[in-house]
């Protein structure tokens, strides 16, 4: 094993035993919770390592490194994630290798989806990203539609050919009621998801939590999360 693939290796062991201790702890099922690794600013080479230890979903927050990363990795058998902020004019590209685009989060932006995703002949599973930090109406600092319009966009995606509403996301708010307070804003994360289900039955993903808080997740229900920096490192700067 190459030094790089035994470090990889080795915190992917470590991320699996917080998953797994968490569900035991709140008598989850350990297949109820799905590990996305956020791969962002770290190369190719480490997205084959990953798919060689078994990780088959994987994340990326940023179209530019993504659709190069995506074309080298194409051989390998695996699920990309799009989770960052999403502008209309990069919506062809993602389309091109996400399977799912988690930070849905304005009508524009699914009207955008839709009319590449059957251009594309794909279907495209949809999450939208919820800001528990913006005001209603509004939209948070990080992207994210406000709980009240959840409702009215979910009918949107639903209703548009190519794409498939898959559930809900959320990162923990920095700021607002929920700073520092991450079991209770993925614990409203849950409700809204339950609300969501009762017209659509079948978004029941509910991604939450990262590297610092995929117990306070897992606790308060998640089915995916998103682990970064855990897995790869800490990123130099920003990403
Ligand atoms: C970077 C990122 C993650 C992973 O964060 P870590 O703290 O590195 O685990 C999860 N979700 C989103 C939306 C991200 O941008």
């Amino acid at each position: 094993m190459t030094d790089r693939k035994q470090e990889l290796a080795a915190n992917l062991a470590k991320v699996e035993e917080r998953i797994a201790a968490a569900c035991e702890a709140v008598g989850r099922r350990r297949d109820e919770v799905t590990l996305i690794v956020v791969t962002k600013t770290y190369p190719a080479d480490d997205v084959r390592i990953l798919s060689g230890l078994g990780v088959r979903h994987v994340a990326e927050n940023r179209d530019q490194d993504a659709a190069p990363k995506a074309a080298e990795c194409s051989d390998l058998s695996l699920s990309w994630h799009f989770v960052g902020q999403l502008q209309t004019n990069k919506v062809r590209s993602v389309v091109g290798y996400a399977d799912v685009v988690q930070s849905i989060d304005r009508a524009r932006l699914v009207t955008a989806l839709s009319k590449e995703a059957v251009r594309a002949g794909r279907e495209v599973g949809c999450l939208l990203q919820v800001a528990l930090d913006a005001g209603e109406g509004g939209r948070g600092e990080r992207g994210g539609v406000s709980p009240g319009g959840i409702e009215e966009l979910a009918d949107l995606v639903a209703g548009s050919e190519g794409l498939r509403l898959d559930g809900l996301m959320t990162v923990a708010p920095l700021t607002g009621a929920y700073a520092g307070r991450q079991q209770a804003a993925f614990e409203r994360l849950m409700d809204l998801s339950t609300y969501v289900r009762r017209t659509h039955p079948a978004a029941n993903m509910v991604s939450a939590g990262m590297s610092a808080d995929l117990e306070q997740a897992v606790a308060a229900g998640a089915t995916h999360v998103r682990v970064g920096s855990a897995v790869l490192g800490v990123r130099p700067g920003l990403g």
